[in-house]
């Protein structure tokens, strides 16, 4: 099999995704599975579609389209506000988008009108972690204009946290975000269809808040795909964390002496971490580097250390006090990935995916390829 390679347990994600889904129905929330990290992966998004989510979230139109193309028929939003330019496309391929600005509204809705198709709108909020979002001082302005747009569907309003300054989702801004949503059902004269709270940093929140308000909906990404709390990057009790696996191949096995040699400045990528005296090193090096992966992304077996990467050299230690062989030239060695390292290797034209284990068939009857 080539390498470097993700392997990605279909089934493991189907399971993850049906516990956030159940554990987040009893609370009255409904889960929008974000498929970036997988540059917008058909087979990902079936088995999370077959584990009961409302509906696909997807941040860009490249891998909406890709959605499209591969036979997924279900609920996409895009969840970053569409490019001006990109107006057509985004009325084309995807439902519903979150929006902030005014311009763009007016371009969704002349593009709706063109293409004779009704585009959803979710309104983003400005909660204080100061990325997306309108001040809720601007909210009523921009509610009235979307109603007046014409073929926009004004479908809830919604916030993000704890991405630009980690702010952290709480009673506090929640309560917020459902005082908005109360105001604009007051204003328009019907419940919003989508309140949504957040990403995977509102788990914590919406699993353990005395009461969810008017929140209905999450948008998660991170969670489902590697059971973790992106607050603090620890499991998710009853979730898997191992659904991604980097596999790449050894290209040198030596042992080395510990410390370099020669005039020390810069290397290929800034300062690396000075190295660290011990006796005769085994090193092994594996074909993967900065055009694949996120480096610090990744957590290496038992018995090796990584030591450093540049553009296409990932440098691993040997564990002398493990004691197994080092992998020879040509064996592999396996990863697993945070989120950085996963979105990496998931849009590096040098990584492959395979699919290792399949989910079971989805109840819309798409197969899993
Ligand atoms: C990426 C993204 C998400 C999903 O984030 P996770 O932390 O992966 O759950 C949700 N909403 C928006 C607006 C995003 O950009």
């Amino acid at each position: 099999m080539s390498t470097p390679r993700l392997e990605i347990e279909l089934d493991l994600l189907h399971d993850n995704a049906t516990h956030l889904v159940q554990v987040l129905a009893a609370r009255g929330i409904g889960v929008t599975a974000v498929t970036k990290a997988t540059l917008g992966s058909p087979e990902v998004a079936w088995a999370l579609l077959a584990a009961g989510v409302r509906g696909l979230g997807e941040s860009r139109i490249e891998n909406v389209e890709r959605l499209r193309a591969a036979g997924v028929t279900a609920p996409i939003t895009l969840v970053r506000s569409p490019m001006l330019s990109q107006a057509e496309r985004v009325v084309a391929a995807a439902d519903t988008s979150l929006n902030t600005e005014p311009a763009v509204l007016a371009a969704l809705s002349a593009a709706a009108v063109a293409q004779g198709r009704t585009h959803g709108v979710v309104l983003m909020v400005e909660l204080g972690d100061l990325r997306e979002g309108i001040l809720a001082e601007d909210l009523p302005a921009v509610v009235d204009l979307t109603l007046v747009l014409a073929n926009l569907e004004l479908r809830g309003i919604g916030t993000n946290l704890a991405c630009q300054n980690g702010v952290v989702p709480d009673d506090a801004n929640m309560a917020a975000l459902s005082d908005l949503a109360r105001l604009v059902e007051a204003r328009i004269g019907r419940p919003l269809a989508v309140v949504s709270g957040g990403n995977s940093a509102n788990h914590g929140w919406a699993t353990g808040a005395a009461d969810v308000g008017h929140v209905n909906d999450l948008r998660l990404g991170e969670a489902i795909l590697l059971g973790v709390d992106p607050l603090d990057r620890t499991p998710i009790a009853g979730l898997r964390t191992d659904a991604f696996t980097l596999v790449a191949e050894v290209i040198e096995q030596k042992a080395k002496p510990s410390m370099p040699w020669g005039a020390i400045a810069q290397t290929a990528f800034g300062t690396q971490a000075a190295p660290v005296e011990t006796r005769t090193c085994e090193r092994v090096i594996v074909a993967l580097g900065r055009q694949d992966v996120a480096p610090d992304g990744l957590t290496a077996p038992p018995g090796l250390a990584i030591l450093g990467a540049s553009s296409d050299h990932l440098v691993l230690a040997v564990d002398p006090s493990v004691a197994t062989a080092p992998p020879a030239v040509g064996h592999e060695v396996r990863f697993d990935v945070d989120y950085a390292a996963l979105l990496r290797a998931m849009t590096s034209p040098f990584v492959t995916r395979t699919y290792v284990t399949a989910a079971p068939p989805s109840s819309t009857g798409a197969s899993v390829v």
